[in-house]
């Protein structure tokens, strides 16, 4: 039988490499396509889903369905725009989903397709920093399992493979520090977007690479990590490591540290996701020790990088404390890649926002709604507008 997929965002850094790891594992012969999903690569989306031979594809921008229908003509295939049609396309039952859209946007396609009870590869990370305790209940209420795409967490799961909880002590995170690793804190005021997006080890999208280089993608991470293995924020730790070649490491009670390495590819975790509970061939190259010589680490400076201070008062917090950071977080993006505000400035507004919504947000521990999720999204980008406001009107 022909597994049936999906992948939602699959016009994506993270989405172009599943289409390719599928591809390798005989495509549409093997693969039942569902559906696929994009925003504004039409011509991207309509090549993937000719080749895949998907039932669906569907852009979430309502003003292309047009041009995605002129681009699919005479397939057979399936046009649809807008993001709910993206959710009904992730309502469709597969045996395996990849949510890779980037933000929030990805919160309702993720928890549709988790409804479906089957696997759902998660590199949308938002996911979990908005809405942790509903995703993880929708999948528990629904049998779904939820594997995690992003490296350091699927490096995490791997090292825990086989051991019991009450036995990790500690999650160390690896960062390569982004660009601006070694900067003054002068310097980095200045940089622009173009500078911020040249990620020194990882090709990946725009936003997740400005993400890396203010530490926000990390401060993402250390909150996911909190949902996905139920570890307490003072029990994450995160360490730079310039190579990007340990992907993270589990320290357990006995002492001993499980590290997972390999070569800074994310086919290797889409990979792991796509085939598990098996190991399978994947084209990535292997790591030659010797070449490699050493691996550095040092501590990862707070001064520099607020977004990890951040991370752990959004966890101390609690409830849907994370849905306004990272609405916040997305709103000072939009505003540092117009040219809005500065690159330092981008945690100033996600602190000023917290701070703000932070505590009102949290009062609701884990009794929430997705509406309220919504809601909370709503409010902390407005507040994240009205300061970027203040800020460009002074
Ligand atoms: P990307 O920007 O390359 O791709 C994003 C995808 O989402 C594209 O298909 C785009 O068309 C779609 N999209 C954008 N806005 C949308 C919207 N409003 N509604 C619906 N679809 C929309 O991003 P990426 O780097 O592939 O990252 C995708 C997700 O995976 C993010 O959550 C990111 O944090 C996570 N992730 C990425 C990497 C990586 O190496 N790229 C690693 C770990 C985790
Ligand atoms: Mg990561």
């Amino acid at each position: 039988m022909r597994r049936r997929i999906s992948i939602f965002g699959s016009t994506g850094s993270i989405g172009q490499n599943t289409v390719s790891l599928i591809e390798d594992q005989g495509g549409a012969e093997t693969h039942e396509v569902v559906a696929l999903t994009g925003a504004r690569n039409i011509r991207l989306l309509a090549a993937q889903a000719r080749k895949l031979r998907a039932r669906i594809a569907v852009t979430s921008d309502p003003t292309r369905l047009a041009e995605l229908r002129a681009a699919l003509e005479g397939s057979g295939i399936e046009a649809a725009a807008g993001p709910a049609a993206i959710a009904d396309a992730a309502s469709e039952p597969v045996d395996w989903a990849m949510s890779a859209i980037v933000g929030a946007a990805g919160l309702v396609p993720g928890l549709r397709a988790a409804e479906s009870g089957g696997i759902v590869a998660l590199a949308n990370k938002e996911s979990l920093v908005c809405a942790g305790a509903l995703f993880l209940a929708t999948c528990a209420r629904h049998g779904a399992t939820l594997l995690p795409v992003d490296s350091e967490h699927s490096a995490i799961f791997q090292a825990l493979n086989g051991e019991r909880h009450d036995a990790i002590e500690r999650i160390i995170l690896t960062a390569s520090g982004g660009p601006f690793r070694d900067w003054p804190r002068e310097a980095m005021a200045r940089v622009t977007p173009a500078q911020a997006m040249a990620h020194p080890n990882w090709d990946m999208g725009q936003r997740i690479s400005i993400d890396s280089a203010s530490m926000f993608n990390k401060a993402l991470e250390i909150i996911e990590a909190h949902v996905l293995f139920g570890v307490p924020s003072e029990r994450i730790e995160v360490v730079v490591h310039p190579q990007s070649i340990i992907h993270s490491l589990v320290g357990f009670r006995d002492g001993s540290i499980m590290a997972h390495l390999g070569p800074s590819d994310m086919r290797g975790a889409i990979g792991y996701a796509l085939n598990w509970p098996v190991r399978e061939p994947l084209p990535l190259d292997r790591l030659d020790l010797a070449a490699l010589a050493r691996l550095d680490f040092c501590a990862a400076d707070p001064e520099r990088f607020p977004a990890l201070r951040l991370a752990h008062e959004v966890m101390e917090l609690g409830g849907l404390a994370g849905a306004v950071f990272n609405a916040a977080k997305e709103a000072a993006l939009d505003g540092f890649l117009a040219g809005a505000i500065g690159f330092l400035d981008m945690s100033v507004l996600v602190e000023h926002v917290t701070r703000d919504l932070g505590r009102e947000a949290a009062s609701c521990g884990s009794e929430y709604s997705l509406a309220d999720v919504l809601e909370l999204d709503r409010r902390a980008r407005v507040a994240g507008r009205a300061w970027i406001e203040t800020c460009v009107g002074a």
